[in-house]
Order: C-alpha cells, then sequence, then structure tokens
C-alpha cells in the first residue's frame, strides 16, 4: 500500500530526512517511532502530499506522491500533530464543509458522522463553537474528519495523545476495524507503550533515518544485541 525509498527532505541546509526507506502492507498498522525531533512529522507531512518538495520515491496506494500530491490528498485521511481546524465553525458545520470539499453525498455523510461523533460521545458538543473545545475534543473532531471520505490510508501523527483512556480504547477500535477492512495506517508517536499496542510493524527513526524495523518483539531483541538501548530510553 505504501513505499518509501530513500526519502530526503531539507529545510534550508538542514537535512532532517536523511534516505528513508520503509514499506507498508495492506491491512497493517505501521509505527513510526522515534524522539521529538526525529523527522517523523515531516515523514508524515510527505505521506500526505502536503509537502512536495523532496527528494526520492514515495507511493501511496500505486500514486506517486511527487506526480500526484492532488491525488494523494483524496485517498489519504490525514491526522495532524495539532489538529487544524476551523474554530469558528461547529464541529457540525465543519464536518458539512469536509463533506463539500470531499464532495461525499449528503446521506451518506450523514450517516458516517452520526456512527463516529456516537461512537466517540461527542453529540453534545455539535453545535458549540470548535474554538471553544478541548484538545481532546478537538483531536476527535480532527479524526472524524479524516474517516469522512472513507480513505484507503491514514497518516496519524501523534494522534492519540490528549485522549483520555477511554477515547484511546475507541480509537483504537476505530483503528483496528480501519485495518480489517484491508486498508493501511503509519501511526506516529514518540511513545514506545503506544507503539506497542498499537503497531503491527515499527520504524524506529533516530535524526532522521530508520534505526531499526521489526515487531516490538524483534526490537527488543535487536536492542539487546545492538546499540539500540540508548534510543529506547528516550522513548519511554
Ligand atoms: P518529529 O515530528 O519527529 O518531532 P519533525 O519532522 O517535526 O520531527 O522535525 C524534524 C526536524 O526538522 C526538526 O529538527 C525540526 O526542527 C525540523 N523542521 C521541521 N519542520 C520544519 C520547517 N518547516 N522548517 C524548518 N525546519 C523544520
Ligand atoms: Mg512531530
Amino acid at each position: 500500500m505504501i513505499i518509501v525509498e530513500n526519502l530526503r527532505k531539507k529545510f534550508g541546509s538542514k537535512e532532517v530526512l536523511k534516505g528513508i526507506n520503509f514499506t507498508v502492507n495492506d491491512g497493517e498498522i505501521y509505527g513510526l517511532l522515534g524522539p521529538n525531533g526525529s523527522g517523523k512529522s515531516t515523514t508524515m507531512r510527505i505521506l500526505s502530499g502536503i509537502i512536495t518538495d523532496f527528494e526520492g520515491k514515495v507511493m501511496v496506494a500505486g500514486v506517486d506522491v511527487s506526480r500526484d500530491p492532488m491525488k494523494v490528498k483524496e485517498i489519504v485521511g490525514y491526522v495532524p500533530e495539532t489538529p487544524a481546524l476551523y474554530e469558528s465553525l461547529t464541529p457540525a458545520e465543519f464536518f458539512s464543509f469536509i463533506g463539500g470539499v470531499r464532495r461525499i453525498p449528503q446521506d451518506i455523510l450523514e450517516e458516517r458522522v452520526k456512527r463516529l461523533v456516537d461512537a466517540f460521545g461527542i453529540g453534545k458538543y455539535m453545535n458549540q463553537l470548535i474554538g471553544t473545545l478541548s484538545f481532546g475534543t478537538k483531536q476527535k473532531i480532527s479524526l472524524i474528519s479524516a474517516l469522512l471520505h472513507d480513505p484507503q490510508v491514514l497518516i496519524l501523527d501523534e494522534a492519540m495523545n490528549g485522549l483520555d483512556p477511554k477515547s484511546a480504547r475507541i480509537f483504537r477500535e476505530l483503528l483496528f476495524e480501519f485495518k480489517e477492512e484491508g486498508k493501511s495506517i503509519v501511526f506516529s508517536t514518540h511513545i514506545l507503550a503506544l507503539a506497542e499496542v498499537m503497531c503491527d510493524r515499527i520504524g524506529i527513526i533516530y535524526e532522521g533515518r530508520i534505526v531499526a524495523e521489526g515487531t516490538i518483539d524483534e526490537l527488543r531483541e535487536i536492542a539487546r544485541e545492538e546499540k539500540l538501548e540508548d534510543i529506547f530510553l528516550k522513548l519511554t
């Protein structure tokens, strides 16, 4: 579903991605686990078609991201690290705005909004201004808005930050449902325990490179043999 080959990105003269390689299979949750500043958000923005000037090859569901970023935006659901919402709209207005932009038929939109809003139990906030809501509620709105067009791929950048345990559980169930449908998720986090419960495979990203990759058990094994210990310590 996703192929990343020798991905490099510079901001000015500073190279923040130094040749990233990974693939994500259909129905897989792939974790990008690394400390702050390691390059997770930059990678996620590239996968979502937001940053388009980079070197290397990035394919998402058969689409070459550097050639057709607009197409990538159509097939991907992206949840940024900080929710990017219209603070002066209500959630109801915002979802209907997303439905318009994404050209989602009205009846389908209403059904999806209702299902997701009910799942998160945020129906009572539907007519309040987004700007007045808590970070956690905004995070839920952000996730819902990323799911409304039924994307094939979800790019979740630290998306579980700020969620209470119950919401985190609901969130997890939604993501597991999503991958049961054969869809793929890239899940970035700086929290080892979160990657452990959420991800099928994990790439440890450190200073712009994937320094190790595998299941959590495989990574623990590698950490004992090699010098991953220090990086692991930063992630717990
Ligand atoms: P992470 O999400 O793992 O914390 P980021 O991808 O946000 O890492 O950042 C990686 C590096 O790139 C950091 O050193 C950060 O300061 C730098 N960086 C990120 N975005 C920009 C930008 N728009 N302009 C300049 N430097 C940036
Ligand atoms: Mg980040």
